[in-house]
């Protein structure tokens, strides 16, 4: 078994406890001792990088949460993957390699620069460490329920302190954590959900029913939004090994949520 970081980890860091919906602490022993969100965030990102929930667990994972996104008040917009690869593992960095080529080219047509957006926003998983190869040795393993679930408290944090107007879902994990199970790609890519101020009261809100799933004039229906509600737009997994994206039908669907990343990026100065 790899052996987890976390054992070398000031105690301290490991006394913070969000309760996720109202964001009250219950114990507060690190030094750092000031309530800003900068500082929460901080902190939950030193959970992050020690945790090995899923190694203790006995998944084959490799400890070391991948993400990106050190401040709170820019940030704007969450980009949410399935897991990193083992050259965003092996560097830190999400969508390092081939995925991120083909997501950064998705995001540059919506008006977004690739070096820009990795500094302004934030980028993480569904879980947050390298799973490992799949069976078959091609490909990596798809992170299993009882994983997504044991990182899941971490996903929550994240929203609720980076409270972003934008979500970017990337792929079948993400997608699932709002739209129902059973909707395929060709269903939700060029679509979004629109949650209104009022839905974000508790601001980790996963439940579809108070969002408005919006699938037709979408362009058009942007400038009678809210600025304060919350968009999530899915796309699929830029993944040279996923043949989806490169269907003509599917094509056209990309271009939709595209078109409609870029309409958002400029009605609500996403810069
Ligand atoms: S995937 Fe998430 S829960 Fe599992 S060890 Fe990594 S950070 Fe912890």
């Amino acid at each position: 078994m790899i052996p987890c970081p976390a054992a070398s980890l000031p105690l301290a860091q490991s006394r913070l406890h969000l309760s996720l919906s109202c964001l009250t602490v219950s114990t507060y022993m690190d030094e750092r001792s000031i309530f800003t969100p900068m500082n929460l965030l901080q902190t939950l990102h030193d959970e992050m990088h020690a945790c090995c929930r899923c190694l203790e667990a006995g998944y084959a994972i490799v400890p070391g949460a991948v993400f990106s996104g050190k401040q709170v008040a820019e940030r704007r917009v969450m980009l949410i993957g399935q897991a990193p690869g083992v050259t965003e593992a092996e560097v830190k960095r999400p969508f390092n390699a081939g995925s991120g080529r083909r997501l950064f080219q998705w995001l540059g047509e919506a008006g977004w620069q690739e070096d820009a957006f990795r500094a302004r926003q934030y980028m993480t998983a569904v879980t947050k460490c390298y799973p490992g190869k799949g069976q078959n040795g091609k490909g990596d393993r798809v992170p299993s329920k009882a994983e997504q679930a044991l990182c899941r408290p971490f996903l929550e944090r994240e929203i609720a302190l980076v409270h972003p107007r934008l979500m970017i879902l990337v792929g079948g994990l993400a997608i699932k954590l709002f739209f129902p199970a059973r909707a395929k790609l060709q269903d939700v890519v060029g679509t979004a959900v629109y949650f209104p101020p009022a839905a974000l009261t508790n601001p980790v809100n996963f439940d579809l029913s108070t969002g408005d799933w919006m699938r037709h004039n979408l362009p058009s229906s942007l400038s009678a939004l809210s600025p304060d509600g919350r968009l999530v737009v899915p796309l699929p997994h830029p993944s040279g090994a996923s043949l989806w994206p490169n269907k003509p039908a599917n094509q056209a669907l990309i271009g939709r949520a595209i078109q409609l990343l870029h309409h958002i990026r400029v009605a609500w100065h996403l810069t």
